[in-house]
């Protein structure tokens, strides 16, 4: 995957991306770390064109990101799962499918069913979200994200709603999608996740990206206030 992010401001009420400049290329799942407010979920949201920023240009794998094409090849998947409470878990993947992309309903029931079993709730597929586990909700978004067979996926801290062990399930199916060849722009707070999932980790401070690199660099931090940040989730 490619990222290209040229003086990229944002500006709410205050400025919370602060002239950022950033490349990349050639990684498959990175991590954006930071504490709450250094900017994290806006750098996203930005990056998958959610959103559009006050200034600058970002560009993922050639495509600028404001142009109308560039949102069919992204999938984002929230901090709460965001899906449709009155539809099935099936019927959130169908309707989006059969919608947004012209699908018949043969065909996006087979692309629904196909990455609901991925994901581990081939049997889960008829249920109401309120009636199936918090990680079983998020991994149907995922699966929802997944159904339109993005070039990247874009995770803000999907799990950070869910209890240990429902978190390890989340982060496990993840797991296996990138074994499968899919690639990650994600945001957690899960270091132990970051360091055996992410290849390479951007953290950020007060709306700055201040440190990059391999994920040898959580080891050995080198901004102050990066050590800070490792000292705290330590
Ligand atoms: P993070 O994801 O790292 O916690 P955010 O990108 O959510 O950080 O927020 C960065 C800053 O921007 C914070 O100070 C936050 O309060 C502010 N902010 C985020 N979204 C909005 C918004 N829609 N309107 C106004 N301020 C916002
Ligand atoms: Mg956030």
């Amino acid at each position: 995957m490619k990222i290209d992010i040229k003086n990229l401001s944002h500006t709410y009420d205050v400025e919370v991306l602060s002239d950022i400049n950033f490349s990349l290329e050639d990684y498959t799942s990175v991590a954006i770390i930071g504490v709450s407010g250094s900017g994290k979920s806006t750098l996203i949201r930005m990056m998958s064109g959610l959103e559009k920023p006050t200034k600058g240009q970002i560009s993922i794998n050639g495509s600028d990101v404001n142009e109308p094409d560039y949102k069919k090849s992204v999938g984002f998947v929230f901090q709460n799962h965001n899906l449709f409470p009155h539809l099935t878990l099936k019927k959130n993947i169908t309707l989006v499918l059969e919608k947004t992309r012209g699908y018949s309903k043969e065909e996006a029931d087979k692309i629904a069913e196909k990455n609901l079993a991925l994901l581990h709730l081939g049997d889960q597929g008829d249920k109401l979200p309120k009636n199936v586990s918090g990680g079983q909700a998020q991994r149907a978004s995922i699966a929802r994200a997944l159904s339109i067979d993005p070039d990247v996926i874009f995770l803000d801290e999907p799990t950070s709603s869910l209890d240990p062990i429902l978190t390890h399930d989340v982060l496990h199916a993840v797991e296996e999608l990138r074994d499968i060849g899919k690639h990650f722009i994600f945001i957690t707070h899960q270091i132990s996740f970051v360091k055996d999932f992410a290849n390479y980790i951007i953290f950020m401070h007060e709306g700055k990206i201040v440190e990059h690199g391999k994920p040898e660099i959580l080891d050995n931090p080198q901004h102050d206030s990066f050590k800070h940040f490792m000292k705290k989730v330590r």
